[in-house]
């Protein structure tokens, strides 16, 4: 199909505004009158400091976030950044509490779990979908954070509420599928990260969020890569960023900015995903989403297609008739099966309703 006209349902790396992209693309070969690429230029040089600095700025000015934060740039995707936490922050006490809701949570506890001692705060469930009352968790108040993942991407659980935590335990939010997806209120955090490449950029860049007074208590083992306070110190050019992801970044918080900030975003975000879970909740048992109601995620929606639970066969057809219809990347993860649609902030609305006209049509020819 030609390349203009497809939709784009991918988890990550994810759909980027076309607009983002052509202005890239107008640019690639001759920057800003400077006869090179971008990708050419040094690290150093005062092209790239001002986009370096822009995206921080953009990125407080978009998320409100108070002057006691900073903003830090690294490289070693999400899963670096599980890494990059515990290293960086467990050493308070030697301990931390995980709240694990799913597949990247599970994945950061168990790589915090190298570095010092991992709580649980609620027994991992089998079978993701569901988040255990708060009232029910058992916080340590000696822990060094208190970590969850905001939006499970793999397995579509999210929450809508920023968790309590005590007033000594800072608390710590991978926003990896969620950032500026919805408004945040940072000052209640210790530390916000994830990677980019969902929701604000291209694959190869990590950002970090952190409360200042969390700085300079890294693990002596710390690689100087993932060492917060260092990148902090040389203003995330500590070593060579990945400065061409940075660049793409810094144009892509631009547009969420220009589309209405967060708030624009948020409002998008929650139109999106009513209209998909209208058409998966008036389906008749049809569609149906595997998750509690009240933990949906408003991003990353898997479903299943055929009655009772799902219908391998039916979700291959479907998948094959996407494709037809130039919708991509809507197979659900390979640990979870079915069908999953990331709605990130490029994902229009009327990319929404494409695929709703088609698990409409879908149904009336093969719901027999
Ligand atoms: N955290 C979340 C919420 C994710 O969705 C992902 C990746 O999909 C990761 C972490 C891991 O990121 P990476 O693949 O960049 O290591």
């Amino acid at each position: 199909g030609s390349s203009s006209s497809a939709l784009n349902f991918g988890a990550g790396p994810a759909k980027l505004p076309k607009e983002v992209l052509s202005e890239v693309q107008s640019e690639l070969l001759c920057y800003q009158n400077c006869g090179m690429s971008i990708m050419e230029m040094s690290h150093r040089g005062k092209e790239y400091d001002k986009i370096n600095n822009d995206a921080q700025k953009t990125i407080r000015e978009l998320l409100k976030v108070p002057d006691n934060y900073r903003v830090l740039f690294m490289q070693g995707g999400g899963l670096g950044g599980f890494a990059a936490i515990a290293m960086n922050l467990i050493n308070r006490t030697g301990s931390a509490d995980y709240a694990v809701t799913g597949t990247w949570s599970a994945a950061a506890a168990k790589e915090a779990a190298k570095y010092g001692t991992v709580n649980l705060v609620f027994p991992k469930a089998d079978k993701p979908g569901a988040i255990p009352n708060e009232s029910a968790w058992t916080r340590n108040p000696d822990a060094s954070y208190l970590y969850y993942c905001d939006n499970e991407t793999v397995d579509g659980v999210e929450f809508h509420t920023v968790p309590q935590t005590h007033p000594d335990v800072p608390l710590v939010a991978d926003m990896s599928s969620s950032i500026m997806t919805k408004k945040v209120d940072v000052s209640k955090f210790g530390c916000i990260f994830g990677g980019a490449q969902k929701n604000i950029g291209p694959a190869g860049v990590v950002f970090v969020i952190i409360r200042e007074d969390l700085l300079g208590k890294p693990m002596k083992i710390c690689p100087a890569i993932m060492d917060f306070t260092n990148i902090n110190k040389a203003n995330s050019v500590h070593n060579t960023p990945a400065t061409f992801s940075v660049y793409v970044m810094e144009k892509v918080l631009q547009w969420i900015k220009k589309m209405g900030g967060v708030e624009g975003m948020e409002k998008q975000s929650e139109e999106k995903s009513k209209l998909l879970y209208d058409a998966i909740n008036n389906s008749d048992g049809f569609y149906t989403s595997p998750i509690d109601k009240e933990v949906q995620s408003r991003i990353n929606i898997p479903f299943r297609i055929g009655r009772p639970n799902g219908n391998e066969e039916l979700e291959k057809k479907f998948l094959d008739e996407a494709e037809k219809q130039y919708m991509y990347q809507l197979k659900g993860h390979r640990s979870v099966g079915g069908i999953r649609a990331s709605l990130y902030n490029a994902v229009s609305l009327a990319d929404v309703k494409s695929l709703v006209e088609l698990m409409q049509r879908f149904k009336k020819e093969n719901d027999k």
